[in-house]
């Protein structure tokens, strides 16, 4: 084996694999510029998730002839001129390699003006060099495009996924390029279709709304704080414990204004809801973390999706904390104040650490329809699924919770202790004493229903067809994978608008819920890759499930009768997977009577 150096064209297609793994860094790299060149306006027109067109054309300052022309060549940045000047770095960029890798790998054609020129120069790039030079008229700024990118690199062409999955990802990056610069007008086309233009704005919250539906900012508390020992400053918008999502894809976090994918700043942000959110349950949040530049490093990954904190800890604290004072000052907030403006109290009690989610107020508006804490029905009223408010008690709950024919008769009465903490069932066996969570095992009984009524499902027509507001970018995942929902007996159909009607549901769902399944799947959309495929089918109708499953299902804290406990327990035992819940918690706990004896120093 002997070696050799690779031609320039080859290592340079090598090299761009670094920085250009698929159309949305490609995305990056060119938004990013145009934020450098001080743009006020950015227009992104993409076609076919960005494999066959990424055409950006901005308004910023443009490059002179000279510029032009060396923009792409390798390590060519106007922005450092040593590694040094990192530590006070102001800009975006600074390898001077997006350009050059991003060339290698397309058709790339470049018109550009600066404000003391009266014409534009125009310029066609294949294979990474010049091909054509021609003056243009232009307007003061860049246009860039990008054709068939990785043409020339099949291997990796190959791997990019279906354009939706590609469109979806672009989407992501100029959702949070939006919300980073509220003041920069962002508007963008795929595949001719305009789907977004928000105009500049002046802060945060009017940003949020152009992009996402009211729901935010009406949850919205602004956040601030700071520690000057780390030099870091927060600021953000958060929402409030009455709004959740069931997906994390509402966190953004930027640092030093470059949006970051940092897994630990993620949880970071959940954890400040700890006491207010149930698990698995998600807010939106918009961070904004600003740090002496001396203290992060913003080069660490190739393409720059990911930072490096000097004290990271400190950072994650200072996250945690500041999320969760500013929702306590919130709730406190709301309670102090005898009538506050167009909410009601329901429970009066300001919720603290080791409080359950369910002792939590709920301040409810009166247009709302759903209110923000729901607690169960009766049982009897609970075939399967429903979520209107109702606060139990033992007396209203006749005992009805057996919907299917007992198939295993040889199940012998459980012998049913008592409740114990209005949580777990203690049941007496022949080993010992049995726990089960209430919950967690009521959960198993009716995903294992619902599980056998897929594709069955008796539907009833609603009177009139419930309308489920979307953003555009939820819109676009969900929009033509309604027939998921078919199997649940739930007839939806995309209405443009970002608007879903929903026309008909199972008999066991009612109305008020729609919400949740739709939002339920959105979420189960966003974790798959590739949404076709069986596994991500299977794993969306498997979410579906178990949400309507919890839903419906009794909670701890939910009054028992003696004889619900035991319809429940026999329920249990007929269920397939007994031992956990379809989220993966145990159902049942048994304390060996053995065990029992030893601890009593009955045996040795
Ligand atoms: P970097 O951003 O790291 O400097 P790039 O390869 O992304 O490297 O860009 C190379 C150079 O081209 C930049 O430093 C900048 O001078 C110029 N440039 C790129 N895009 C634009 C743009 N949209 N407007 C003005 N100048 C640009
Ligand atoms: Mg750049």
């Amino acid at each position: 084996m002997s070696i050799k150096i690779l031609p320039p064209q080859e290592a340079q297609k090598i090299a761009a694999g670094e920085v250009v793994e698929r159309p949305a860094s490609v995305i990056k790299e060119l938004i990013e510029n145009s934020l450098d060149a001080c743009a006020t306006h950015i227009t992104l027109y993409i076609e076919q998730g960005g494999k066959k067109l990424i055409r950006i054309i901005d308004n910023g300052c443009g490059m002179n002839r000279d510029d032009a022309l060396l923009c792409i060549a390798h390590h060519a940045t106007s922005k450092i001129t040593s590694i040094d000047e990192l530590a006070h770095l102001s800009t975006f960029g600074f390898r001077g390699e997006a350009l050059s890798s991003i060339a290698a790998v397309s058709h790339m054609k470049i018109i550009t003006r600066t404000h003391d020129v009266p014409e534009g120069l125009q310029l066609t790039i294949e294979q990474g060099t010049v091909a054509s030079e021609t003056i243009v008229a232009t307007n003061v700024g860049t246009h860039i495009s990008i054709e068939d990118l990785f043409f020339n690199v099949p291997a990796r062409k190959k791997f990019l996924k279906s354009d939706l999955t590609e469109w979806r990802a672009i989407q992501n990056l100029v959702y949070a390029y939006a919300l980073d610069y509220p003041a920069i007008q962002f508007t963008l086309y795929h595949n001719n279709t305009n789907v977004l233009n928000c105009a500049a704005t002046t802060n945060l919250a009017s940003r949020v709304e152009q992009l996402f539906d009211q729901s935010i900012t009406q949850h919205g508390i602004e956040v601030t704080a700071q520690d000057e020992s780390i030099a870091t400053h927060i600021t953000g918008l958060i929402t409030n414990h009455q709004y959740n999502r069931f997906d994390r894809s509402y966190l953004y976090c930027f640092v030093n204004n470059r949006w970051v994918k940092n897994y630990k700043l993620t949880s970071a942000i959940i954890q400040g809801y700890q006491n207010v959110l149930q698990q698995g349950k998600f807010p939106c949040a918009i961070i904004s973390i600003t740090i002496d530049p001396q203290l992060v490093d913003v080069n660490v990954h190739p393409r720059k999706e990911e930072v490096q904190f000097l004290h990271p800890r400190k950072v994650e604290s200072l996250l945690t904390e500041t999320i969760k004072v500013h929702l306590e000052q919130h709730i406190t907030t709301k309670l102090a104040s005898p009538f506050p403006t167009h909410a009601m109290y329901t429970a009066p009690a300001i919720p603290t650490a080791d409080m359950p989610t369910s002792a939590i107020p709920s301040i409810t508006t009166p247009s709302a329809q759903q209110p923000p804490f729901r607690v169960n029905p009766p049982l009897s009223e609970l075939p399967f699924y429903d979520a209107s408010p109702f606060i139990p008690t033992a007396k209203e709950r006749p005992i009805d919770l057996i919907q299917t024919p007992v198939v295993a008769s040889e199940i012998s009465e459980p012998h049913v202790l008592g409740q114990l903490l209005q949580t777990y069932i203690l049941i007496e066996t022949d080993q010992g004493l049995s726990l089960i969570d209430q919950h967690a095992a009521h959960e198993r009984i009716l995903y294992e229903q619902i599980g056998k009524q897929l594709k069955k499902a008796e539907s009833i027509s609603l009177l009139f067809p419930e309308i489920i507001q979307l953003n555009a970018a939820d819109y676009t995942l969900i929009h033509d994978q309604l027939e998921i929902l078919a199997q649940f007996g739930i007839c939806a159909q995309a209405w443009g608008n970002n608007q879903i009607l929903i026309f008909s549901t199972p008999v066991f769902v009612k109305q008020p819920v729609c919400k949740d399944i739709v939002y339920t799947l959105v979420a189960a959309l966003h974790e798959q890759q590739e949404i076709t495929s069986q596994q991500a089918q299977t794993a969306i109708t498997h979410s579906l499930q178990a949400m309507m499953a919890c839903k419906a299902a009794v909670k701890a804290h939910d009054p028992l009768t003696q004889q619900e406990m035991i319809s429940l327990t026999k329920q249990l035992m007929q269920t397939t997977n007994r031992l956990t819940c379809p989220h993966g918690r145990p159902t049942t706990w048994t304390i060996h009577l053995s065990e029992i004896e030893r601890k009593f120093k009955r045996i040795g």
